[in-house]
Parts: structure tokens; sequence; C-alpha cells
């Protein structure tokens, strides 16, 4: 034997071993680099987006500084401010809202949280908009079924989708809420007849702050941020969520969300590769 084989079998094992944590710590940076990239991302698109209605606020208070003597105008333009107001809260509360979510692992501590009660609040928070433009919206019946994760946001996700279903949908339509299991997932479906969305945007409506064609439903009043915050819900879960549209006919939205924990299959009994 060589005097310096055993120093190189030695070297030739600790160089993988080497190599692997350096390509671990890598991808850490490559990774952290990717969540800085995003959160700058995130907060370009907020500073844009509430440029907008604070502008406008500033217009219109000019404009009824300089309107003092005609309390017609003065009144109109007060009206439009407090719509702007508005719009700015909206905003603010949503990205709050998606911030925290962001923020929290739904697995952490999941619980099972009852679908059928969810629907029925998610259906009570769009009540009056939808009694106001004559849309009923129904839940399919109950189902009894559960999802593992954290209610609060999966409360968040189905409240957005039946917010939005009763959103674009013109008045005397209807909105269905059907709820179905399928291989230890439960699939919830929001069914409109709305205005739909158009083929080839449809990719487009999970970005962030995404609104198709704004100026078609300025009226709407949304800030882009509620199918973010769907989609959020659904990857942390280990669901999904999907769309399928037709542009004047209408929009089926499924949130798929698992039955039990991602865990449950290992701690049935099979034995685990280490
Ligand atoms: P918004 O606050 O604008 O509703 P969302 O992120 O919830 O933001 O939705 C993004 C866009 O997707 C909406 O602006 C709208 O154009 C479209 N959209 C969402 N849900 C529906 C639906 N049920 N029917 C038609 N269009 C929809």
């Amino acid at each position: 034997e060589r005097p310096g084989a055993p120093a190189r079998h030695v070297t030739a094992r600790i160089a993988p071993l080497g190599s692997r944590l350096v390509l671990a710590l890598v991808e850490d940076r490559t990774r952290e680099r990717r969540v800085e990239a995003v959160r700058r991302d995130f907060v370009a698109n907020v500073s844009h987006e509430l440029k907008t209605p604070v502008g406008a606020i500033r217009v219109l208070a000019d404009a009824v500084a300089d309107a003092a003597d005609d309390p017609e105008a003065v009144r109109r333009f007060a009206g439009r401010m407090l719509t702007e107001s508005d719009r700015l809260t909206q905003l603010v509360q949503q990205i709050i809202e998606l911030s925290r979510l962001q923020g929290d692992d739904p697995l952490e501590a999941p619980v099972a949280v009852d679908v059928d009660g969810v629907i029925a609040s998610a259906i009570d928070t769009s009540a009056v908009d939808a009694q106001r433009k004559g849309i009923s919206v129904v839940a399919a019946g109950a189902s009894g079924l559960q999802v593992f994760g954290n209610e609060e946001q999966v409360l968040a996700a189905v409240t957005n989708l039946v917010a939005n279903a009763v959103a674009y949908s013109d008045a005397g339509s209807s909105v269905t809420v059907t709820t179905q299991a399928t291989d230890g997932s439960v699939e919830i479906s929001v069914v409109d007849q709305g205005i739909g969305i158009p083929s080839d945007e449809i990719d487009r409506i999970f970005e962030r702050f995404y609104r198709v064609d704004p100026a078609r439903h300025r009226s709407t009043g949304g800030t882009g941020l509620g199918l973010s915050i769907v989609k959020h819900v659904a990857a942390t879960h280990g669901g999904e969520v999907k769309v399928w549209s037709v542009e004047g006919q209408g929009s089926t939205f499924t949130l798929t969300l698992p039955q039990h924990l991602p865990s449950d299959s290992r701690t049935s009994g099979q034995t685990m590769v280490p």
C-alpha cells in the first residue's frame, strides 16, 4: 500500500459531503435572494397602488378649495374624495391581510376546519352586496366535510372567491357554492353566471394587483389582491386553486384543500425510509 492512500480515501469521502454542503449553502442564498426580490417587488407595487388614490384625494382637495363658492361642486368633489379614501382603506386592509397570512405557516398548528361553517360565513360576508345587486348566493347542501389547516386562512380564501363571484355578476344572477370530497381532498367550487374572464387574461388573474381591464369594472372597486390571497392559502395548505371561465357566461373557481395532514400517510404504519 502506498502511504498516501488512506489520506486520499478520506479526502474522497469528505469531498462530496463538502460540495453538498456548499451546494446547500448556495441554494439557501439563492432562495434568500429570491425572497428578497419578491419582497422588493411587493413594496414597489404597494407604493405604486397607494399613490393612485392618494394622488386623487390630493387633486380633489385642491378642487374643493377652488370651488368654495359653488356648493354643488364641493358636494360632488367631496363624494369622490370619500370613494377614493374608501378605496385606500380597502387596499391597506388587504395588504395587511396578505402580509399577515404570508407570515404564518398554517401547517404549524393545523386544526380540522368545518367546511360548511366556512362557506356559511363567507356567504354571510357577501350578503349585503348580493342583496343590493339582487344576486342569490346559495350553498348546495351541507357536506359535513373538514379540511386540515388554518381556519382563518381557509375562511379568507373562500370569502374572497364568493365576494368576487358577487362583484363580477350582474343583477338577477345566482352564485352557487358546491363541495365535493375527492381522494383525500375537498373541492370547494364557487360557480357564477357573471361577466367571465377573457381567455388571454386568465393566466394573470392570480398575480398581485392584477385586474382584468380595470376600466371595465371600476365600480366594483377591487384591489387585485383577493386572488393572490386565495392562491397563497392553497399553496401553503398543499392544495390548489383552478378556474374555468367563458367570457359573458360565467366562471367557476375551485379551491382544493387536503382533508388530512400531509404527514398522516407517514404515521399510517408504513416504514419510513431514512
Ligand atoms: P379584485 O380585487 O380586482 O377582485 P382579485 O385578485 O380578486 O382582485 O381578482 C383579480 C381579477 O380577476 C379581477 O379584477 C377580475 O378582473 C377577475 N376576476 C376575479 N374573479 C372573477 C369572477 N368571479 N368573474 C370574473 N372575473 C373575475
